[in-house]
């Protein structure tokens, strides 16, 4: 039993171009460049699925279908890529055209069985090429099907005019496998037909080859246009979802003049000192606020509240910590989490903890469960050890939007 794979790469689809492009000279670059060719997760789209079939144990031979212009790009990128690839052939102007031409190609030294695939799915993988090949065992044809899950439509002008019973509606996918004779036998009667086939199972169903369902798989999605391509990459690297992920740290201390309680973390804790600073002297907020501003690149608290300036005297250091989360918030930012260390040898921080995370929280509007104090004490080490005042470290990561 031989198994050839027959992956099409003849097409010349603009809707990766065309959707979302806005004209500048990056695009008009990115034009020139087949969408069979544009990278995902470094590799271009053509490779992965090249991958997944010359990887395959049960495939003995790759051949690809390739667009006639294509032919330096593809021995480039073909170079040393699987010993079960096959030279190029090259297709026609229909993708009927261009399956008919590689199963004649490979009728020169027929396989068992073909299974035909467009490069556009890049995620086809080795569970879903088994059970088709599995399949045909059985079978004369299988085709990869889902479910559809989304009510279906019909619409004339933009209007709706009716839903669509979606009982026995399959979404059709790629690797479609035939025995080699049958689907070359079909594909010849079909030839100079003008019929439109899209998918090599509706050839075998015109020529009255019986076609079984395969499940399919929801990754071994088409990538077609710009958005497709960007989800695509998200999911190989995971440079998408990270793209918009900010850190930002900060720190403050401050010195312990005379009184009866401190602030921090917005929390009144009686002590036998104060802390002295132009504000309240919360030096947890002080942190967080340039924790927060740190993420998102926009100066530090001296910058935006000036110590000189006589409205900040006293003032609650949440009007600080409110002020940078409204300045995230303008950047379409979204606070993921913030974690706080306190550096002092008393007052005791756990009892105050829970009440701390909780004020933060609520600042930050995000929930408790997202927010760290801890503390430590200095061992009697420099200043802080030797009870002069009291340290505060930040981290804050926001998750900014992507541009
Ligand atoms: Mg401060």
């Amino acid at each position: 039993m031989t198994v050839s794979a027959l992956i099409v790469a003849a097409g010349r689809g603009r809707r990766a171009v065309l959707a979302g492009s806005s004209g500048g000279a990056a695009d008009s670059a990115q034009e020139e460049m087949p969408k069979q060719y544009r990278p995902i997760g470094g590799a271009p789209m053509l490779v992965h699925a090249i991958r997944a079939f010359g990887e395959h144990p049960g495939v003995d031979q790759v051949l690809v279908v390739i667009h006639e212009g294509d032919q330096a790009r593809y021995d480039e990128i073909a170079q040393g890529l699987s010993p079960k690839l096959l030279p190029a052939v090259v297709g026609g102007s229909q993708r009927q055209d261009s399956v008919r031409s590689g199963l004649e190609a490979l009728a020169v030294s027929p396989p068992d069985q073909v299974l035909i695939h467009d490069a556009a799915r890049p995620f086809v993988d080795s569970a879903l090429i088994q059970r088709v090949i599995d399949s045909l065992k059985t079978t004369m044809g299988a085709l990869p099907c889902l479910p559809v899950t989304d009510t279906l439509k019909r619409s004339k002008n933009g209007i709706v005019t009716d839903t669509v019973d979606r009982t026995g509606l399959w979404r059709a996918q790629t690797p479609q496998g035939f025995r080699f004779q049958d689907i070359l036998d079909a594909h010849r009667a079909a030839a100079g037909l003008s019929m439109n086939f899209t998918d090599d199972a509706s050839i075998a169903e015109w020529y009255g080859l019986p076609v079984a369902q395969v499940e399919g798989s929801e990754a071994n999605q088409k990538v077609t246009t710009n958005e497709d391509f960007i989800l695509a990459e998200a999911r190989l690297t995971g440079a998408a979802h990270l793209d918009g992920l900010r850190v930002g740290s900060g720190y403050d201390v401050h010195r312990f003049g005379e009184g009866d309680a401190l602030v921090l973390g917005g929390v009144s804790i009686p002590h036998d000192k104060a802390l002295s600073g132009h504000s309240d002297a919360d030096v947890v907020l002080h942190a967080l606020t340039d924790a927060l501003l740190g993420a998102i690149g926009d100066g530090d608290i001296g910058a935006h509240f000036p110590p000189t300036d006589q409205q900040w005297a006293g003032a609650d250091s949440s009007v600080f910590v409110k002020d940078a989360v409204r300045r995230v918030k303008d950047r379409g930012g979204c606070i993921l989490n913030a974690d706080v260390t306190i550096l002092c040898e008393a007052p005791k921080i756990g009892p105050h903890r829970d009440a701390m995370r909780g004020r933060i929280a609520e600042l930050l509007g995000v929930d408790t469960g997202r927010i760290g104090v801890k503390a430590t004490t200095q061992e009697g080490l420099g200043a802080i050890g030797r009870g002069e005042g009291i340290a505060a470290m930040a981290t804050v990561s926001v998750n900014l939007q992507r541009s």
